[in-house]
């Protein structure tokens, strides 16, 4: 982190210099919160092997001087890290064997994930990918050709899913490339995007952006993750309303974590504003069990119950679906 500017003058950057500075330290991301650091459960050694990593446009949403900020709790590196819960280990979800080769998943029938880059703009302490080799896994410009060929060649692959760590990290140009690749196989008929940054870095959704999306001649999608209502600054409001002005589909996967959006007034309520910017809710995740995230579990009893409550609340467009990720399952696991 360079000094501190105003966040107007943070934000008049491009989204690759504000991704540049992310509060990357503790201390200033503490000062920037003012919050003291000695008063709060915060661990450097939790931090070494997954770094602190949070965009300004994150930080700006969280609420000056609480501990308890249900967003800082996403991504404060905690002493609860390096407690053992038994079950919770470090490929919890299986993608080491599902990998036929390398950047690719092919899990599920008709859909094929491209793991494009390891990186994210922000480091969620609940991820899965915290002890994942996923730097072994992506795609590499040489990998990507061979990628590509699969997908031509198996004609019951209707969608393709650029995932990562987050998709959107890749430029403009990267992307482009990718997608004239996909408009030349006839059989694909989707291309989705798993990312975070509309959220967590809006700056990333430029004009270009939306026009390879837009333009590419699949139907594109767009699932974002977003976990509570506060992520939803007035940033990242203009940069869903802007995918959804060019028509493209825009859904939400949320993972449930205690102390976070563990209950179904705050999971209503983001149901309510997302839908309010054309994002219709799409999953409610149970957390994968991996070491290191056990502080942040939900049991299926309770993610149960708080389903039921949204279930009698809101309309059945804005209750998402509760599943779960089984290592060698056919899809997601429906809780119900
Ligand atoms: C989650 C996931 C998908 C997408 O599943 P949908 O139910 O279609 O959203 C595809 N491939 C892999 C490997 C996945 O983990
Ligand atoms: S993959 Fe998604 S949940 Fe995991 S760290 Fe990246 S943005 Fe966060």
């Amino acid at each position: 982190m360079i000094a501190r500017q105003s966040d107007a003058g943070h934000f008049a950057k491009n989204w690759q210099q504000q991704l540049a500075e992310a509060f990357t330290s503790l201390d200033d991301l503490c000062r920037y919160l003012h919050l003291d650091m000695g008063s709060l459960p915060v661990s450097t050694s939790a931090a070494q092997p997954f770094a602190l990593k949070v965009p300004v446009s994150f930080a700006a949403c969280m609420e000056k001087g609480n501990p308890f900020d249900p967003l800082l709790r996403q991504v404060l590196p905690i002493n609860d890290e390096l407690l053992a819960y038994p079950g919770f280990t470090d490929d919890p979800v299986g993608d080491i064997a599902a990998s036929p080769q390398a950047g690719v998943l092919h899990k599920y029938q008709g859909r094929v994930l491209l793991v494009t880059t390891g990186s994210c703009a922000v480091n969620c302490r609940y991820c899965f990918r915290r002890n994942f080799p996923y730097g072994d896994l992506q795609l590499s410009k040489q990998t990507e050709q061979a990628a590509i060929d699969y997908i031509q060649a198996d004609p019951s692959i209707s969608e393709v899913i650029l995932s990562g760590g987050d998709p959107l990290l890749l430029s403009d140009a990267r992307l482009a490339q990718l997608f004239t690749q996909f408009s030349g196989i006839g059989h694909l008929k989707r291309v989705r995007i798993h990312s975070r940054l509309p959220i967590v870095l809006p700056a990333r959704v430029t004009d270009t952006l939306v026009e390879i999306l837009a333009q590419s001649g699949k139907q594109a999608i767009v699932v974002v993750h977003c976990n509570h209502a506060n992520e939803l600054g007035g940033q990242a409001q203009a940069a869903c309303r802007k995918l959804n002005r060019q028509g493209i589909t825009l859904l939400n996967q949320a993972v449930l974590l205690q102390g976070v959006n563990d209950n179904a007034a705050v999971l209503g309520q983001l149901s309510e504003q997302l839908f309010g910017l054309g994002v219709l809710p799409y999953y409610l995740h149970l957390l994968d069990k991996a070491s290191g995230t056990g502080h942040f579990d939900v049991s299926e009893s309770r993610a149960k119950a708080i389903m039921a409550e949204l279930q009698a609340t809101l309309p059945g467009y804005l209750v998402p679906k509760l599943v779960k990720e089984q290592a060698g399952a056919a899809s997601k696991t429906l809780v119900i």
